[in-house]
C-alpha cells in the first residue's frame, strides 16, 4: 500500500482498487492548529473502534458514509471520495471557540442545534463561513450545502440518542464529507472523541479531546470510557 495522504492524525493508503483507500489512524494528538502535540499510546485504536461502532450505527440509519469495513485495530476500508474543504460544526450545548467568541460560559442548552461551517485552511486557522461564501468560492453548490445540512441535523438526532443510551451528551462535533466517482456526497473522515465534545451526563466530566487540549487528565481513560459504554 502506498502513503497518498498523512494528515495530522490519519494517513490515507492506496488500495489495489482505484475506489477504496485504506485510513489509518495514527496516535498522533494535534491541538490548536498543530501547535499542541503529543503522540499517545492507543489513541489511534480507540478512535478507530468508536467511529467503526458510529459510522456503522448510521448506516443502518439511513445514512450514506465512505464506511465499507474496519480491517483491523488501526485501519479502516473506505470508498475513495474528494473530500468538501469543509469543517461540517454542529453544537448543541455551548463550549469552545463559540463560547470564546461570543463571550459567554460553557453549558448553555441550547434550544435548537446549531449549524456552522468552516473553511478547512489551516494556513488561515480553519475561519468561519457561511453558506454565500462557500458557494462564492466554489466550494460547494447550493443543491448540496442544503443535502448537507438536512443530512448532518439527522446525524444530530442519530447521535444525540446513540450517546443518550450511554449516559452521554453531545455537546458539540465537526464532520466532514465527500464526493465519490458518481457524484453522491458520502459522510467521510471519522466521528471519535477526537471530532465531538462528550461530557458524562451525570457528572460533566469530559471523555473527549478537551482532555489533551485542556491537560485534564488521562486522555486515553476518557476514550476508553466512551468505547467501554458503547460496547456496553
Ligand atoms: N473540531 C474538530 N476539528 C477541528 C476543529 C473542531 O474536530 O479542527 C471539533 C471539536 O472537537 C468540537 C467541535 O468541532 O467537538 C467544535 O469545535 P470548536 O469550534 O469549539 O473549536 P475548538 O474549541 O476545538 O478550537
Amino acid at each position: 500500500m502506498e502513503q497518498l495522504y498523512e494528515g495530522k492524525a490519519k494517513q490515507i493508503l492506496s488500495t489495489d482498487k482505484e475506489d477504496e483507500i485504506v485510513i489509518r489512524y495514527k496516535d498522533d494528538a494535534t491541538a490548536g492548529n498543530g501547535e499542541k502535540k503529543a503522540t499517545i499510546t492507543g489513541k489511534g485504536a480507540l478512535n478507530l473502534a468508536i467511529t467503526t461502532r458510529i459510522f456503522e450505527m448510521l448506516e443502518e440509519n439511513g445514512v450514506a458514509t465512505h464506511y465499507i469495513k474496519t480491517l483491523n485495530d488501526t485501519d479502516m476500508l473506505a470508498k475513495k471520495v474528494t473530500i468538501l474543504p469543509l469543517e461540517v460544526i454542529i453544537r448543541n450545548i455551548s463550549a469552545g471557540s463559540f463560547a470564546k467568541r461570543y463571550g459567554v460560559e460553557e453549558g448553555i442548552v441550547f434550544k435548537e442545534p446549531t449549524f456552522e461551517l468552516s473553511y478547512k485552511n489551516d494556513d488561515l486557522g480553519d475561519p468561519l463561513m457561511n453558506e454565500d461564501h462557500a458557494v462564492a468560492l466554489g466550494l460547494i453548490t447550493r443543491d448540496q450545502y442544503k443535502e448537507v445540512k438536512e443530512t448532518t441535523l439527522k446525524i444530530n438526532k442519530l447521535l444525540q440518542d446513540f450517546f443518550h443510551g450511554i449516559g452521554v451528551k453531545l455537546v458539540d462535533f465537526k464532520i466532514e464529507y465527500g464526493v465519490d466517482k458518481d457524484g453522491k456526497i458520502l459522510l467521510a473522515d471519522e466521528i471519535s472523541p477526537d471530532t465531538c465534545r462528550l461530557w458524562d451526563e451525570k457528572t460533566n466530566e469530559k471523555l473527549d479531546k478537551d482532555i489533551f487540549r485542556r491537560d485534564l487528565g488521562n486522555l486515553t481513560e476518557g476514550y476508553q470510557k466512551v468505547l467501554d459504554r458503547i460496547r456496553g
